[in-house]
């Protein structure tokens, strides 16, 4: 039976339960999250709960990810009622590091890898710096936790590919697993940024997800160009929307794609203002 959960924000304090841990043959799953926890996190907690002996999950807002100021400053933040939803799902560590305990003022922050295209399309054109910001953080927090599986969402395509891409340049020792996205009823991706829609802006939200799954539904009689313009104008038809983009990609390079010769690749994704939050979703078409 699992009694309780421990939290730490020190590093040195982790890792200390994690030799434990390792010392007595356990395995290690890890769920890196930035907090403001919902069904989707608690999806992964699920998994790893199930799959591991011992599960951590990390709450880490981690400032060098976010491009944009104002996102990092009303980036929902609720660590007591996270600490409780974890607890309840059988998460065993929490760990909840300041900003000076992954970046010492005196560490100047490195990685010398180039993900190429990956980091510069779709999400990486729009929130420059953004993978760099990601992969620095999770290469640090597989560093402390060294766990045997790691978490990630397929809600966040790209950044699971730009995952699975740092692990294997790194030959970091560590499965990573994709897991699907958990929706709302009505569709809507779940988002710790669905919490900053105002009320009518939510009942809007779930035109995204429909937009993609008609992208899906028309991917069998029309072409991808006249599907794209037909989902952005859709969307737009709302004036609370403002697409970014809207790509048919290939989901082994996310490079766009512009005839349907690989169908069993194709993902749909699409980044979307409504109001000042910006919203992301994706969709595998077959
Ligand atoms: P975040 O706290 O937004 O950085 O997300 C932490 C992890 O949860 C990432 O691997 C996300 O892809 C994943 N995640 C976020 N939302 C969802 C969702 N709706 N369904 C599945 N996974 C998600």
């Amino acid at each position: 039976m699992r009694i309780g959960m421990k939290e730490f924000t020190l590093i040195s304090e982790v890792r200390e339960e994690l030799d434990k841990a390792l010392k007595n043959g356990k395995t290690i799953g890890f769920v890196p999250t930035m907090g403001a926890l919902h069904k989707g996190h608690l999806e992964l907690i699920g998994r790893s709960v199930r799959e591991n002996d011992i599960t951590v999950c990390s709450i880490f807002v981690n400032p060098i990810q976010f491009n944009n100021p104002e996102d990092l400053e009303k980036y929902p933040r609720n660590l007591k009622q996270d600490g409780k939803m974890l607890l309840s799902h059988g998460c065993d560590i929490l760990f909840a590091p300041s900003v000076a305990e992954i970046y010492p003022p005196e560490e100047k922050e490195d990685l010398k890898i180039d993900f190429g295209t990956l980091e510069q399309i779709l999400e990486g054109k729009f929130r420059p710096g953004h993978f760099r910001g990601v992969a620095i953080v999770v290469k640090k927090l597989l560093d402390i936790v060294k766990p045997d599986r790691a978490y990630f969402g397929k809600k966040d395509y790209q950044q699971l590919m730009i995952i699975s891409e740092l692990v294997s340049r790194l030959q970091i020792p560590v499965k990573i697993v994709a897991c699907e996205t958990v929706r709302e009823p009505d569709g809507l991706a779940m988002s710790s940024r669905n919490m900053r829609l105002t009320i009518g802006e939510r009942k809007v939200a779930a035109k995204i997800f429909e937009a993609l799954k008609q992208v899906k539904e028309r991917s069998a009689t029309q072409s991808i160009g006249v599907i794209k313009k037909w989902a952005i104008k859709h969307l737009q038809e709302n004036p609370a929307f403002r697409v970014e983009y809207l790509e048919i990609v290939d989901k082994r390079t996310l490079l766009p794609l512009t005839k349907w010769n690989n169908r069993q690749n194709a993902l749909a994704c699409t980044a979307v203002w409504l109001g000042n939050v910006r919203l992301i979703d994706n969709l595998e078409l077959f």
